[in-house]
């Protein structure tokens, strides 16, 4: 063992954490490969966007990951952490465009090509500052097998996907009505669509008949959408309105005549049964629009402005002309009232703006064949979500799932391999472009200019990332994936995605287990945010306290789908504790430098507070090892951390310290041994979740044995189990702690040695207070222990608690001089009369009484009322110790 003048008085992360860093990667410690003498252990990492920077939720996301990995590692799995980053298409394109506006080009300007150029150059330049991130926090990732969802394997999986599903008629090509982004001008999915309550109204409006009177109302929340209607529509029950059906009415505003039509969907309970239909800009105007083949007008541009069949309103805004439109009929007179109307708005995930559902032509994955067996694996078991209750949310989203559209308008992306023939227009749908066009016999192409959805590639990325659609080893034995670790709001979006997508490409689920964390709020609460300017920047925590502290600070309090709070107490605890563990180490050395401590020790040489603490060590890793495979990283934590403080520290430490500064006292290398036994095994099992302060501890503590992070991951030692041990051990703590409790409630100096009396009628505890003598005297300071079958002459004036199956006793001369506390007593007394009388010649001067304001007066009689009740217990006190 290394000497102790060799050894730092203190961990310092800031040199420690990257020196240690690379000494894994060089090793390659974090490289996993398929072996058939081990059992696999995979997760992928959810790929982060390489316009990201590490924040506070992915740093819990990883730590939570790299606990996982380091501890199956130890336990002598094969176990992959595959990583890897998502291009993030909207997101990359939106900063390229931004860098490029700020000198003064547009994507149009410079063409597909070009611009394709510059974000590679920018992925280049930034796409790796995430990973550098992760790095810091200590991930384990096997780096060596990073992915990129653009790199040339996965976008030959995102092909070779599109064209299957796109054979087996699961893809198709239509006009549909989808989510527009006004702003990032592309469709969007109805996952990427977030709803916010908002104030807007109902506007009820007269469609007149062709001759100009009556006519039917309808209401609407978006007016502007009239000008694209094609027809008004009843329910074929409602009487109301059965010979109006057949007949026209004129659209205002354009004059146009569209029909009145029955169709099952419309309510009749809901405003006046009237709807009007506008199949361009809703959803379900369009499904009825294809049953009576209504004419599709589409009435806005991609920005959101109404377009050239708009007449007068053509460029407006949409809301500009929502109020001419509100206006302009309300002249003509056929506004018939508005309501305020609360509804949800849908907007743009990415950058807030109102989505617009418009039809267009895009292309969609047919789901609900792909959804049914997903369910169906869930609600078997093949995949289960941690907690349980979180399946509730991918069952719902599932069932009521439409057609995903996968198609978007950017560059930035896996461009759609489908070709149109310039002749005849026929799609054909390949790898590359076709030579010939099987209908017409063209030879002229073009590609689709779409991209696809950056989550069509990201749902495959569990195995993708593996080789597939090649059948590479690595597939073959990393995948299915253990667990796949993720926070809650993300389940639809991409969960979901994956496991539908690995069933139908790989015939299985794509991981075993789903950890469902929460999210990382404020210290009030809240949820961090840009708006709220309340983000921590974990890389500034890592700069200033170490990635170790860091990583305590987010497991602590962990608990599966709950969400935490960042509390920087948290990570000054993280310090601190990492600061105890250094110091318990630090000691250790010192007493063993120059003793050569053996591997073993006879099991007769061990002491009860030996046995006491190899058997604490036996539980813990039975206990820590039980809570990591049931997720509960934060309650193994929490158990760790008490052992190691408390028990190991505060107790077993000072318990020896007695064999330890004498060099001759017998069982001196029994101690010895069972401090390093122990302190080793702690240090392993801290392992994953301080991993630079403990590779630097076992670095010294078991030198020569290589790292820690490969290191075996303790077992349980059955010849250490010391049941009756434990509890003698246990008992004298409880009345070492009692008698300490009682020392410091009574302001007892350290100084003062005080004697305890035990009593009790139990033989066996009697034994274990004899056995004990020498232990609880020196850790509760107490000169002298009586051990006594009954309580007789013991004064009734002694401190008293109540022990397991027996009392102890302080008499109170031991802990106080009497003389002196009765002289400080009638000292005090005295004073509190002076005040008394103070008060009460103050409260009896009506000059004082009278004038002053009535608060004043209340709290001199307060005053007096608290001085009397000192008294009352001083007196009270005085007498107790006159009889000692
Ligand atoms: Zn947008
Ligand atoms: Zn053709």
């Amino acid at each position: 063992m290394p000497s102790i003048d060799n050894i730092p008085k203190a961990f310092e992360p800031k040199e420690a954490e990257k020196r240690i860093y690379s000494e894994w990667m060089e090793k390659g410690y974090f490289h996993a490969v398929p072996d058939n003498e081990k059992k696999p252990y995979t997760i992928v990492i959810p790929p982060p966007n390489i316009t990201g920077q590490l924040h506070m939720g992915h740093a819990l996301d990883n730590t939570i990951q790299d606990v996982l990995i380091r501890w199956r590692r130890m336990q002598g799995y094969s176990a992959l952490w595959m990583p890897g980053t998502d291009h993030a298409s909207i997101a990359t394109e939106a900063k390229i465009v931004e860098a490029m506006a700020k000198e003064g080009i547009t994507k149009d300007d410079i063409g597909r090509e070009a611009f394709l150029e510059r974000a590679w150059q920018w992925k280049e330049e930034y796409g790796g500052r995430i990973v550098e991130q992760l790095k810091r926090l200590g991930s384990s990732c096997d780096w060596e097998r990073e992915r990129f969802t653009l790199d040339e394997g996965l976008s030959k999986a995102v092909e070779e996907v599109f064209i299957r599903l796109y054979e087996k008629d699961l893809i198709y090509r239509g006009e549909r009505i989808i989510n527009w982004c006004p702003v990032c001008l592309t469709s969007i999915s109805d996952a990427e669509v977030e709803y916010e309550e908002a104030d807007g109204a109902f506007w009820h409006i007269r469609y007149p008949f062709e001759n100009g009177t009556g006519g039917v109302v309808v209401a609407t929340t978006r007016p502007e959408t009239m000008l694209g209607d094609t027809a008004v529509a009843v329910n074929p029950g409602d009487d109301r309105y059965a010979d109006l059906v057949g007949r026209n009415v004129v659209l205002p505003l354009t004059g146009r005549v569209i029909p009145v039509i029955a169709d099952d969907y419309v309510d009749m309970d809901f405003g006046t049964g009237v709807v009007k239909i506008t199949p361009a800009h809703d959803p379900n105007d369009f499904e009825i629009g294809l049953r009576h083949d209504l004419e599709i007008l589409d009435v806005m541009t991609d920005d959101a402005r109404m377009n050239n069949k708009t007449g007068k309103y053509a460029g407006m805004d949409r809301y500009a002309a929502r109020k001419l439109i509100v206006s302009d009929l309300d002249e003509q007179g056929l506004l018939v009232k508005t309501e305020p109307h609360k509804h949800n708005v849908g907007q743009c995930y990415r950058c807030s703006t109102t989505v617009e559902p418009r039809v267009s032509l895009q292309w969609f994955v047919k789901m609900k064949p792909l959804a049914e067996p997903a369910i169906k694996a869930v609600r078997e078991g093949e995949t289960e979500f941690i907690p349980e209750r979180f399946d509730k949310i991918y069952y719902n989203w599932m069932e009521n799932i439409r057609d995903w559209c996968i198609s978007r308008q950017l560059w930035w992306g896996h461009r759609i391999p489908a070709y149109y023939c310039h002749s005849c227009g026929k799609t054909i749908v390949a790898s590359e472009m076709p030579d010939i066009c099987p209908d017409c016999g063209s030879t002229r192409f073009s590609q689709d200019e779409g991209t696809l959805d950056t989550w069509f590639s990201s749902a495959l990325w569990p195995f993708s990332t593996l080789g597939w659609p090649d059948k590479t080893d690595e597939l073959d034995y990393f995948y299915p994936t253990s667990v796949l670790v993720t926070a809650y709001d993300i389940i639809f979006f991409w969960v979901a995605r994956m496991i539908f997508s690995a069933i139908e490409h790989t015939g299985e689920v794509p991981f075993k287990s789903v950890f469902i964390h929460g999210i990382i709020r404020d210290e009030q609460g809240r949820k961090m945010s840009k708006s709220l300017n309340n983000g921590i920047d974990p890389l500034e925590i890592i700069e200033t306290s170490g990635a170790d502290a860091l990583r305590y600070s987010l497991i602590t309090g962990n608990s599966p789908g709950s969400d935490q709070r960042f509390l920087p107490m948290k990570v000054e605890a993280g310090r601190n504790f990492a600061n105890k563990i250094w110091n318990a180490f630090r000691f250790f050395m010192m007493n063993a430098e120059g003793y050569e401590i053996p591997d073993e020790v006879a099991q007769k040489d061990l002491q009860p507070e030996d046995k006491w603490i190899l058997t604490r060590m036996n539980d813990l890793i039975g206990e820590v090892t039980g809570n990591l495979e049931r997720f509960e990283l934060g309650v193994a934590l929490a158990k760790l951390y008490n052992f190691i403080w408390e028990e190991y520290c505060d107790w077993y430490i000072e318990m020896v310290k007695s064999r330890l500064f004498d060099k001759s006292a017998p069982y001196r290398t029994e101690a010895l041994y069972v401090l390093k036994y122990v302190l080793e095994n702690a240090i392993k099992l801290l392992h994953p979740y301080m991993p630079f302060l403990t590779e630097e501890l076992y670095s010294y503590l078991c030198e020569g044995k290589g790292s820690v992070m490969i290191s075996i991951w303790p077992e349980v030692r059955k010849d250490y189990d010391f049941p009756d041990d434990v509890i003698l051990v246990q008992t004298l703590m409880d009345a070492t702690r009692k008698i300490r409790n009682i020392r410091s409630s009574m302001n007892v100096p350290p100084s003062r040695k005080v004697g305890a009396i035990i009593v009790s009628s139990d033989e066996q505890t009697l034994n274990t207070f004899r056995n004990g003598t020498a232990f609880v005297s020196r850790l509760a300071n107490l000169d002298s222990i009586r051990i006594a079958c009954n309580n007789e002459g013991i004064p009734d004036t002694a401190i008293t608690e109540v022990i397991d199956k027996g009392e102890l006793y302080i008499p109170l001369g031991d802990l106080i001089d009497i003389d002196k506390e009765l002289e400080r007593l009638k000292g005090e007394i005295t004073r509190i009369d002076e005040e008394i009388c103070r008060v009460e010649n103050k409260l009896m001067n009506a000059e004082f009484t009278s004038k002053a304001p009535a608060k004043v007066v209340e709290k001199e009689q307060e005053k007096l009322r608290k001085f009397k009740e000192m008294k009352g217990s001083l007196t009270v006190r005085m007498e107790l110790l006159s009889k000692v």
